[in-house]
């Protein structure tokens, strides 16, 4: 790993998650000298918030004192939630990792520029393979009560357990066993068999969640990668006047988390990897080009954000007896229909502060209509059941009590994010999403709420954000930097390599040009390792990398 002098590095990535530690990892493999900058904490389990009321150790605003690993940020078109930590969305995803169907390939700008139905099997298998996939074997009361209402709806035939990243025990054996590194021939760390607690979403303090930073990134770490965390990108400029990158990139970082003295720091590398997640990304490069460091960055940037159709409901059954906290994040699902699918969620016992965010089932028309029938639901609830209402509309013990069903569409629907001063903060540009509004009322779905809610005697549920202002959530945002034939089209083509730039490359869920249907951090991978798989050993670089235009 001898490298050229004249740089720190031969590669900068910027950012831990998916698409980060595949590429630090495998560059690494492949002899460079790498660095990884990323601006969230590393996390332990000894560190990991206990419940979700540990807000300083669970939401990521690290300006308002909170540094945990959990973002949130709001659009007029959704609440977007992600990753930030030293492994990215990892630390907090619910591990669930399927592959999409075929026909993603034949959709969106990056149909027929490469021949994915062939290339793509064999980098899911690589990527199923380092992320320890297996069928969910744990299944909770959650995911029993799923199976029941799915088949009182006539969907039982579609209920499966999920594939997940998790470490689990064998069938008819306890949780909680340590054993040897199980996946990497001895190369990684220690595992604990996973024990059903919950917890995937406030991070898992067992070591059974197969987080990046236990996986990939251990291995990047290992093999002499070297990790910034709590370490913000904040520019990326060609060095000696060569606007391409052709001479190499100069990086400038602040300290993340502090409020004054932010020690601006300065590296050179040959390349760089933009792997800041689809916003990140976007906000990163957005900044870039106003700022005129990389100004050549496709007027595409911003274009096809896809958000999925999604819709969070549930059923809280006040004073049971039953724990539906048990399990793993995301045990089971099923499919209503040909497009809409459910997946029951759960949060570990105790961590009730999410309960402030649901309330009493509405259906209707987004707008003020939908509120009005809201606050009628409650009046109603309220006169019909007064204790059992106030019950459910408090948050102490919403984990344990609350189903929570997570209804996802696989409708195509694009918006697209512009570089803005919004209306309310004319001091500063922030990302502004544009474009038709993505529907928070999806009617099977509640439908199926009131399914499941009969069944154990208590009140469907909806969450009061998709009420009160119509933005759904979502955590799967992707898109925005997408692939495409040439920059008239897109930022990346098919090998990642953003147009405009030589040895420049964005690997995350920013490049996915289709919508999925189905959670992305397989995909995000897998797209990860095929495009790594196209970087020359360090030895025989050239570092002339240079995106191509391509006729389909
Ligand atoms: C609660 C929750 C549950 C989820 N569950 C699932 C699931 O079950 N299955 C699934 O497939 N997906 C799930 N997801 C989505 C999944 O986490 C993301 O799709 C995935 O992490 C995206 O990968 P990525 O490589 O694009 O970037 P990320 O994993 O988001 O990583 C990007 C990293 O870049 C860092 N970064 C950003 N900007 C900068 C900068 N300027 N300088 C330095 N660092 C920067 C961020 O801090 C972050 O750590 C979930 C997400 C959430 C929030
Ligand atoms: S259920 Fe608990 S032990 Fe199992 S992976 Fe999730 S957090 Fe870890």
């Amino acid at each position: 790993m001898d490298g050229d002098p004249q740089f720190d590095f031969d590669f900068i990535v910027i950012g831990s998650g998916f698409g980060g530690s595949v590429s630090a990892h495998r560059l690494v493999e492949k002899g460079y000298r790498v660095a990884v900058m990323e601006m969230g904490r590393r996390w332990t389990p000894g560190n990991l918030p206990h419940t979700s009321w540990s807000l300083h150790r669970w939401l990521w605003r690290p300006k308002l004192g909170l540094r945990g690993f959990f973002n949130i940020q709001f659009f007029r078109h959704a609440t977007i939630f992600h990753g930030s930590a030293v492994g990215g969305g990892s630390i907090t995803y619910a591990c669930t990792l399927l592959p999409p169907p075929e026909k993603v390939w034949i959709a969106g700008s990056w149909t027929g520029l490469s021949d994915w139905k062939t290339e793509m099997p064999r980098h899911y298998e690589t990527a199923a393979r380092m992320l320890g996939v297996t069928e969910n074997r744990i299944l909770g009361p959650a995911d029993l009560l799923l199976k029941k209402a799915a088949e009182t709806s006539g969907a039982g035939q579609t209920f499966y357990c999920t594939k997940v990243g998790i470490f689990e025990p064998g069938v008819g054996e306890q949780g909680g066993t340590t054993f040897p590194d199980p996946y990497f021939g001895g190369e990684g760390p220690a595992r604990t068999t996973c024990i059903g607690c919950g917890g995937c979403m406030m991070g898992c303090r067992y070591g059974a969640k197969n987080t990046l930073d236990l996986g990939y990134l251990y291995l990047a770490e290992k093999h002499g990668a070297q990790l910034f965390p709590e370490t913000r990108v904040v520019d990326v400029r060609p060095l000696s006047n060569a606007h391409d990158g052709s001479a190499g990139y100069e990086v400038g970082t602040v300290q993340s988390i502090a409020w004054f003295r932010r020690r601006p720091r300065r590296f050179t590398c040959r390349g760089v990897i933009f792997s800041a997640s689809s916003l990140g990304t976007m906000e990163l490069l957005f900044l870039l080009k106003e700022k005129g460091s990389l100004p050549a960055i496709s007027g595409q940037l911003g274009q096809h954000v896809r958000t999925n159709s999604e819709s969070l409901i549930g059923a809280r059954t006040p004073g049971t007896l039953l724990d539906v906290s048990q399990g793993i994040a995301i045990g089971s699902g099923i499919y209503i229909d040909e497009h809409t699918h459910i997946e029951a969620v759960r949060y570990p016992k105790g961590s009730d502060a999410m309960g402030f965010l649901t309330t009493i089932l509405t259906d209707g028309r987004p707008g003020p209509r939908r509120i009005a029938l809201w606050v009628w639901n409650v009046i109603a609830s309220m006169l019909r059941h007064p204790f059992k209402t106030v019950r459910v509309l408090q948050p102490l013990g919403w984990a344990r009590e609350f189903v929570i069903l997570l209804c996802m569409q696989a409708l195509d629907g694009e918006i697209e994010m512009r570089w803005q001063r919004p209306w309310f903060w004319p001091f500063r540009k922030f990302l502004v999403s544009h474009g038709e509004k993505v529907p928070t009322y999806i009617p099977k779905a509640n439908e199926f709420a009131k399914t499941l809610a009969q069944l154990t005697g208590g009140f469907p549920m909806s969450m009061l954000p998709e009420i009160l202002f119509n933005v759904p959530g979502t955590a799967h945002c992707i898109g925005g930097c997408v692939i495409a034939d040439s920059s008239t089209h897109g930022v990346v083509d098919s090998r990642h390599r953003v147009f405009n730039y030589k040895n420049m490359y964005i690997c995350d869920g920013s490049v996915v040009a289709a919508n999925l249907g189905v959670n992305p951090s397989l995909t995000i991978t897998a797209l990860a390792e095929r495009a790594m798989s196209f970087i020359p050993p360090a030895a025989e670089a050239e570092w002339n990398d240079t995106a191509e235009p391509s006729s389909r």
